[in-house]
């Protein structure tokens, strides 16, 4: 008997998540400088973190010897003043895939079940497979979420709904006026976990007001986070808001130290950084045309993006990626999603975004 078999077979049924190559990685198997590897695979903001949320992070840094604090007050007041909600509303992750993670905790367990999209986030299902719960995966539309199936998808055991808007790693969207009936149309004893975490980058004829909805829908939960536009991804902070009951029941499973110092007070300064997000956004705009015109002159098909990536189709995907790494450009196989001809690309700066297609253009030819 092995330890391993100890672990409950829905443990073992996981699959293990896929993240983007860190470059240091690339360098040493290929043998290359890290200088010269551009890294478009994990969706990250190419000018780095917010300058406000850094200042902010270094003087925190004279503090690390004390525990953070558990209650996230100062981050959580900015957040209630932003978006208008009770600080009892509010749920501080480890970067929302925390918060995504004790949703299912809260309300999940063995005998229910999460409904999800095909080509949906990779953490719909980890959640809900690690709490022993059943994943109902309801096949896309072209390649977004199909909210009437998903509807029709909800069985009696059905306790959590995920949807991401706009969706990773395919980048749809759905428009709000369609959400606001697919949740008049979920059973109230459902909850809705609505994950934004590319929000931000949304043109503002796309924007709707979800917070807005918290007060028409108790069974909903909003999640953001600090890891894209505003450049925290390796601070890890997200966060979520709901009905305070719901924030309850999830703020008693949660750690009680998820969030360290220094990303508490780099995600504090980092939301006022209305500079730093007006430039992130306006690059991601130009970055896309760029990227998407360049995907169009090399003839290849796209799926429409809302969010700063776009996945394309180039068939062999594992060998033009291979021929990509070679040229020290790594970007994201998604072949554990479902979808095993894409690729998906990082809007990155116009240097980037430039030796990604030449890079590419090489690669196809091989
Ligand atoms: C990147 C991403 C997140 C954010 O994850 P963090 O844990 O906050 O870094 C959440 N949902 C989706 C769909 C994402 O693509």
């Amino acid at each position: 008997m092995r330890i391993a078999d100890n672990a409950p077979d829905y443990i073992r049924a996981i699959s293990p998540y896929q993240p983007g190559k860190p470059i240091a990685e690339l360098a040493r198997e290929m043998g290359l400088d890290a200088q010269d590897i551009i890294k478009l695979a994990s969706n990250e903001n190419p000018l780095g973190m917010s300058p406000r949320g850094r200042l902010a992070m270094l003087d925190a840094a004279d503090e690390v010897a004390r525990y953070p604090d558990g209650g996230g007050f100062a981050l959580k007041a900015a957040l209630s003043r932003r978006h208008g909600v009770q600080m009892n509303q509010i749920v501080l992750g480890n970067g929302s895939n925390d918060v995504l993670d004790m949703a299912a905790r809260a309300f999940l367990a063995r005998g229910n079940s999460a409904v999800y999209a095909q080509h949906a986030f990779a953490v719909y299902p980890i959640a809900t497979l690690s709490v022993g719960a059943r994943g109902i995966e309801v096949p896309a539309r072209e390649y977004g979420h199909d909210l009437d199936a998903m509807r029709a998808a909800i069985a009696p055991d059905t306790r959590v709904v995920f949807i991401a808007n706009p969706n990773n790693p395919t980048g749809t969207f759905v428009a709000g006026a369609l959400l606001g009936r697919f949740l008049e149309a979920v059973p109230q004893d459902v909850l809705v976990v609505l994950d934004e975490a590319y929000n931000e980058y949304l043109e503002p004829s796309l924007q709707y007001d979800s917070v807005a909805w918290l007060a028409r829908f108790p069974n909903l939960l909003v999640t953001r986070t600090f890891s894209k536009i505003y450049g925290l991804a390796g601070l890890r902070v997200g966060y979520a808001l709901a009905d305070p009951e719901i924030a309850d029941l999830m703020n008693r499973v949660r750690q009680p130290f998820n969030v360290g110092s220094l990303a508490l007070a780099a995600a504090e300064a980092a939301l006022d950084d209305e500079e730093f997000i007006r430039q992130s956004y306006e690059l991601n705009r130009f970055g896309m045309r760029q990227i998407v015109n360049g995907l169009d002159s090399l003839g290849l098909e796209q799926i429409p993006s809302c969010g700063n990536f776009v996945a394309f189709r180039v068939g062999d995907a594992a060998g033009v990626n291979q021929r990509l790494l070679r040229q020290g450009v790594i970007v994201r196989p998604i072949a554990g999603y479902g979808m095993p001809e894409h690729l998906r690309v990082s809007i990155g700066r116009e240097d980037e975004n430039a030796r990604f297609l030449a890079a590419l253009e090489q690669a196809l030819k091989a």
